[in-house]
């Protein structure tokens, strides 16, 4: 472990402030500098060092890593699109069938990514607990 690089007392001050806060202790280490990893009340799992981490752990969740960040461009993409929706129905003219349709298809095209992003999600935390009680 490369912990030269490392400011102990800062690591373990921090460490400390997290555990106050509420935060949980993970058996996973940060990909950078190897701390222990935090989980706040939020869900969201930080390293004591360099803040909010995404962890990957294998070729898979570098896959799945990257699948969750191109949904989440789509998903910026859609919402632009949908905003021009906004326009034409408040401009009080006549939408026609095919306008509608569309519309409906964005809508679903988003209901999709957010259970695609739900399922990548679950089944990262699932392989995260796992992992813990392996350890334990
Ligand atoms: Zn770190």
């Amino acid at each position: 472990m490369p912990d030269s690089s490392i400011d102990r007392e800062l690591l373990i001050k921090k460490a400390s402030e997290l555990l106050r806060s509420g935060a949980t202790m993970l058996a996973e280490t940060c990909p950078i500098c190897h701390s222990p990893l935090f989980k706040l009340k939020s869900g969201e799992i930080v390293c004591p060092i360099h803040g909010r981490v995404m962890l990957v752990k294998s070729e898979e969740e570098v896959s799945k890593a990257s699948v969750e960040s191109v949904l989440t461009e789509l998903e910026k993409v859609i919402a632009i699109k949908l905003s021009g929706y906004i326009n034409m129905l408040k401009s009080g003219r006549e939408v026609d069938y095919e306008e509608i349709r569309n519309l409906i298809s964005w809508l679903d095209a988003l209901e999709r990514i957010e259970k695609i992003k739900l399922v990548i999600r679950k089944s990262s935390e699932m392989a995260i607990q796992r992992k813990g009680k392996e350890q334990k």
